[in-house]
């Protein structure tokens, strides 16, 4: 019996685990932390065996295959091991891939992957196809396969994921950004995590598509000295292409065969320059996927978004409190300010990924009246921006920044928690960072 070893019992391990027992393998996972409750309860239930708290390497050097999760590092000394002794590392969508016949469609960037991704499969699910959504948000692919068939997979991708790839390919893939972001996990060099997020074509062939941002400047070099096997459909925001997505008059239209008008970008349920990009690619999708173009227009103009992603919390007093809390860099933040029609009270500040605050200055000295730094170090923000805004208040707490935001704020002014900056230092994650300024906001 081939043995699969698996590493990490978080959503992609288990979901691995539960799909290496359906294929025939025996399996053992083990996490060097602890396993969630919930997890547990799942690999007992399918008689999966586990470890927690350490790695016994007489348990796991004798595998054939292992399943690495994407938040082990390839730097990990039992991964280096392993490498070693010569067993292949692959990642959970590489596993999965090798158990399914659907149509895949990748999302990848650094930025905007849940916000398409979810677009996307409203988009296909609207239109009546058999589709699910999954991979690096909500359920993994592994998961999904062994539970049940489906003919279209919609998956969120992240660098990590596509690093453990072998023979994985997407029919569709999307590309929608590339900045600078988990350079902690590539040796600081941007040139390698830019390789990363282009591996989502690396098993294309002629018969698939590469969507991606005609404007974004680093995708730009990189095809320019690369010749890629896959159709390309590019999109814009600031000029018309011969073929792809871009904006006419005002509206969204895309060229693929023959030119057609989606709608008129201002019906859009999500605004902001961004959320055109992003629904420039779902719709790209959906029409190679033959969906109708009213299914498209109708599932556009009536997206909400994503929990934590410029999310609507509450008008109190005429002044909009705008929850951001998934802005974790920079880039993320640009466009938040960027989307701003008011004068912003912002709230800002975290752990610093080695953030470059530069290319926000314009955008601060025009919107911005007062800063909120709500981290434990908050230095750089202070010396970056204390010259452009008035006011500038630091706290530790998320009840006391939306407390100083509500006594700052004025009428038609916005209140905006846009952190370009992990959480870590002050909360647990991003999702509790939103979810404590949404409390904050409601018991103002
Ligand atoms: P991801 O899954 O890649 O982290 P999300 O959809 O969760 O992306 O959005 C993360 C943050 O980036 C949010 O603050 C969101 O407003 C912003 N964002 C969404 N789409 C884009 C985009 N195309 N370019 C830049 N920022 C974006």
């Amino acid at each position: 019996m081939r043995r699969l070893v698996v590493l990490g019992a978080g959503e992609s391990g288990v979901g691995t685990a539960i799909l290496g027992k359906k294929e025939g393998f025996e399996v053992f996972v083990s996490d060097f932390g602890m396993i969630k409750q919930r997890y547990k309860e799942v690999l007992e239930h399918h008689e999966i065996e586990w470890e927690e708290g350490s790695h016994s390497e007489e348990k796991i050097l004798n595998a054939n295959l292992v399943m690495k999760s994407p938040g082990i590092p390839d730097s990990a000394p039992l991964v280096v091991k392993l490498i070693e002794v010569g067993i292949p590392v692959v990642s959970e969508i590489e596993f999965a891939f090798g158990y399914t016949e659907a149509l895949l469609i990748g999302i990848t960037g650094s930025n905007g992957k849940t916000t398409t991704a979810t677009l996307t499969y409203e988009v296909l699910k609207q239109g009546g196809l058999d589709v699910v959504l999954g991979g690096n948000i909500g359920r993994s692919f592994a998961g999904m396969v062994a539970e049940d068939s489906h003919e279209n997979y919609v998956l969120e991708l992240s660098s990590f994921q596509l690093d453990g790839i072998v023979n994985y390919r997407n029919h569709i893939a999307v590309l929608l950004n590339i900045v600078p972001d988990h350079l902690d996990r590539y040796d600081y060099d941007f040139g390698r995590y830019i390789e990363a997020k282009f591996r989502i074509l690396m098993n294309q062939t002629e018969e698939d598509y590469f969507i991606y941002d005609n404007d974004d400047k680093v995708m730009e070099k990189w095809l320019s000295e690369h010749k890629i096997r896959s159709q390309k459909i590019p999109f814009s925001v600031s000029k018309t292409l011969e073929k792809g997505a871009y904006i006419e008059d005002e509206k969204l239209i895309l060229k693929l065969n023959n030119k057609i008008e989606i709608m008129p970008i201002a019906t859009l349920g999500l605004q902001g320059q961004h959320n055109i990009k992003n629904a420039m690619a779902a719709s790209t999708v959906a029409a190679l996927l033959k969906i109708r173009k009213d299914t498209i227009r109708e599932s556009l103009a009536n997206f909400q978004g994503v929990e934590h992603r410029l999310e609507k919390v509450l008008k109190i007093n005429n002044v909009m409190y705008i929850n951001d809390s998934k802005a974790t860099n920079v880039n993320a933040t640009f466009y938040a300010l960027d989307s701003m029609e008011s004068t912003t009270v912002w709230i800002v500040g975290g752990v610093d990924k080695g953030n470059d605050y530069a290319e926000l200055l314009p955008l601060v000295n025009e919107k911005v009246k007062a800063i909120i730094c709500l981290g434990v170090d908050n230095e750089k923000i202070i010396s970056q921006f204390g010259s452009c805004v008035d006011i500038l208040v630091e706290t530790d707490s998320m009840k006391g920044a939306v407390e100083i935001a509500y006594k700052l704020a004025s009428k038609g002014d916005t209140v905006l928690l846009s952190p370009a900056c992990a959480s870590f230092d002050l909360f647990t994650n991003y999702e509790d960072r939103g979810r404590q300024f949404k409390e904050a906001v409601r018991n103002l």
